[in-house]
């Protein structure tokens, strides 16, 4: 039995028929891995040298994954948004990207309430398409162990299609770079980087002169993450890695502990724990540096760098006065976790019409106030951590090319939180690169 069983496992799904969920149980570990463990200690090195300050990390994709979202169009336009992003701030940056989604495997909610009322009616809430649905009926509301097997199906076709775009020519920096002159040239708020935009072409110019054509222009590392929530899905994807002998999280390259999830003496830490996947752990403006510490202890005794990535969501107003001392104490301590920021999360409020959303310049600002922390403390800052999606969607507020309150019903589309569109996804690419070199 594994040994987060005796420990009390935040946020788990009440099923109904717990014979039902053992079966479903038993067939996933049965299931072929979705990862291989090699690519998570790969991406254990990147991350290594991100927390050296040697690389960036851009982790982003949707809140919540939708089994209805699991099309080539929905999945080619949040892999293209990710590699226009990174290959602006490949170039800002001077240093080698790590790409990161939060893709393929981010079906399962955390949520603040336990139930939601409309009109009067009051039904469990949604956790995600792995746990129950989203429609707001009783039936659909009940945890279906059977979700957590589509779920595993969603991430295999999700895994396949992303792999298929990132090694199979689509993701040539050539063919991105334009895109991101597209981008520059044709939208109101990309005219701004038209500076930027030059610089990168005739970079790309001079190397194209010089004959290079490198493989690694035609192909891309890409991995994928998404919250360690559902620990019997975990464990049922968690293998004895035959190389080495330690345990994976073949789920996976990279899982992360959520904010309402990490509990010192909870299940979902010693799980975290038992697995050598590059861990993240989301913390939250509460988070003490003697907690920060502890959780080094807990997950990255062996002070591996790309062991643990802290990834920070404080709040635009908060991170400037909570972010340094964690990172003082941290430091001092002689542990080199990734820091990235989380700007999305610290920053969401309910609009007059109902709709919860984020400002851009929010998000932009808990950014600033990340970049000047770790300058003022002569630390990287590792990477940002965002929700977004390719799409032309309308759920956070401003931008270059400006969404309003009033617009937010014209595309909500998220199943959960409200993520960056396209465009301002772009815009907060640009506007970082600026930040790495201003
Ligand atoms: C999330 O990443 O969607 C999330 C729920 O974040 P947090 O755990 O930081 O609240
Ligand atoms: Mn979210």
């Amino acid at each position: 039995m594994p040994s987060w069983r005796a420990l009390p496992a935040a946020q788990q799904p009440e099923y109904p028929d717990q014979e039902a969920l053992a079966r479903v149980v038993t067939e996933l570990e049965s299931f072929p891995p979705l990862v291989f463990a090699g690519e998570c200690d790969q991406l254990r090195a990147r991350l290594g040298a991100v927390a050296r300050g040697e690389a960036f990390l851009l982790q982003g994709g949707d809140c919540a994954e939708s089994f209805d979202g699991v099309g080539a169009d929905d999945i080619r336009a949040k892999v293209k948004t990710l590699l226009q992003m990174g290959a602006v701030l490949t170039y800002a940056a001077s240093v080698p990207v790590v790409k990161v989604g939060r893709i393929a495997g981010q079906y399962s909610k955390p949520r603040s309430k336990p139930t939601e009322t409309r009109d009067g009616v009051t039904l469990p809430t949604y956790r995600g398409d792995s746990v129950n649905g989203f429609d707001f009926t009783e039936e659909a509301r009940v945890p279906d162990p059977e979700r957590l097997k589509r779920m595993y199906h969603a991430s295999a076709s999700t895994l396949n299609l992303v792999r298929a775009f990132t090694t199979g020519g689509y993701a040539d920096l050539r063919q991105v770079h334009a895109w991101n002159q597209d981008f520059v040239k044709s939208s109101p708020s990309g005219q701004r980087y038209e500076k930027l935009a030059r610089e990168i072409d005739n970079a790309m110019s001079f190397m194209r002169a010089c004959g290079a054509d490198p493989e690694e222009f035609r192909t891309v590392e890409f991995y994928a993450s998404h919250e360690a929530l559902l620990l019997d899905y975990e464990t049922a994807l968690t293998r004895t890695d035959s190389r080495t002998g330690h345990l994976y999280d073949v789920s996976g390259h990279m899982v992360w502990i959520g904010e309402r999830t990490r509990q010192m003496d909870g299940a979902h830490i010693e799980f975290a724990s038992k697995v050598r996947n590059p861990i993240g752990i989301k913390l939250g403006p509460t988070t003490t540096p003697e907690e920060a510490l502890e959780y080094i202890e807990r997950l990255d005794p062996e002070r591996e760098p790309g062991r643990l990535t802290f990834i920070v969501r404080m709040g635009a107003d908060k991170i400037r006065d909570r972010l340094p001392t964690l990172v003082e104490k941290v430091t001092a301590s002689g542990a080199q976790p990734v820091w990235v920021t989380d700007p999305m999360h610290g920053n969401t409020f309910e609009a007059a019409s109902g709709h919860k959303t984020r400002r851009f310049d929010d998000v932009l600002d808990e950014v600033k106030g990340f970049f000047e922390v770790h300058k003022e403390l002569g630390t990287h800052p590792g990477g940002i951590h965002v929700e977004l999606t390719g799409d032309d969607v309308t759920e956070c507020v401003g931008g270059g090319d400006e969404i309003f309150v009033d617009d937010l019903h014209q595309r909500y589309e998220t199943a959960c939180d409200p993520r960056l569109n396209r465009s301002q996804s772009l815009d907060l690419a640009f506007l970082v690169a600026e930040m790495y070199r201003g």
